[in-house]
């Protein structure tokens, strides 16, 4: 298959998907979609790495999710990196949105669940796929992230990854940048305005796509659930967003891509 676009975060491995796996893995094939399939803790990161194995066009991320309970499954989860289709770590990160007055320790608790993975990460020269997720109103989650990776960046100067569903501003983006890191779009961008003027601002040679399906389905679909086909829209609306041709952002989105994550066998077009 000639890849055309890369869905870098989505959750095929989800039983919303039981009932039509096949078929949505098959018209992503058509229309030259690859997938990676990002775990959120031991068990759906296996799941992930299945679906990698048992398909070409698909790839597998591993990780532990900052807001699910359970520690990282060290061992599982060394038992699984050493997969060739497993192409990044993650999806880790810091999540002060879903837990309400979050205290002291339970941020304490996130941040050393983060830095285990961005270990393992470095440890197998993986990039990483980060979730992060402020509490309403702030940038709080993004102020410690980028306290963490400034630490990762002095000890590992060429570390490198992507903050996936990214909502933070442009001072923020301009912080994650100088640390080698991406920011990816979903669909929501398809429906609210609020990211119009990051998306502008942001270094066309940083940006990515992702649907974080079955999550967020674009404004076409509202309400249902999400697939991997969406990580068209989700480009169309970048072009339509920059005021740059579809076909210009999708060959710059592709090359961002296969820049972070070496994607074994690739053939783009
Ligand atoms: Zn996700």
């Amino acid at each position: 298959m000639q890849i055309k676009y890369v869905d870098t975060h989505c959750h095929l491995q989800f039983p919303e998907y039981d009932a039509d796996r096949e078929e949505i893995i098959e018209k992503m094939s058509e229309k030259g979609i690859v997938g990676i399939v990002v775990g959120c803790d031991y068990e759906s990161s296996r799941k992930a790495v299945l679906l990698a194995e048992k398909y070409d066009h698909l790839f597998a991320s591993i990780g532990h999710m900052p807001q699910l309970i359970g520690d990282f499954d060290a061992h599982g989860m060394r038992a699984l990196i050493g997969h060739p289709k497993v192409v990044a770590v993650g999806e880790c990160g810091l999540d002060y949105y879903r837990v309400t007055n979050l205290s002291a320790d339970g941020k304490n608790r996130q941040k050393v669940l983060f830095k285990k993975q961005i270990d393992l990460a470095v440890e197998y020269d993986k990039p990483l796929i980060v979730h992060t997720r402020p509490s309403q109103g702030t940038m709080d989650a993004y102020r410690d992230l980028i306290a963490i990776l400034k630490v990762t960046k002095f000890l590992h100067p060429d570390y490198h990854g992507n903050i996936h569903f990214f909502v933070g501003g442009k001072a923020e983006v301009e912080a994650l940048v100088a640390l080698n890191f991406t920011v990816s779009f979903t669909a929501v961008i398809t429906f609210a305005r609020d990211y119009d003027a990051v998306i502008k601002a942001a270094p066309f040679d940083r940006i990515l796509s992702e649907t974080d399906s079955p999550y967020v389905a674009p404004v076409t679909r509202r309400g249902e659930r999400n697939d991997p086909l969406a990580v068209i829209d989700v480009v169309n609306q970048i072009a339509l967003i920059r005021g740059v041709g579809t076909e210009i952002v999708r060959q710059k989105l592709l090359a961002n891509t296969l820049q972070l994550f070496d994607l074994p066998g690739r053939e783009t077009v």
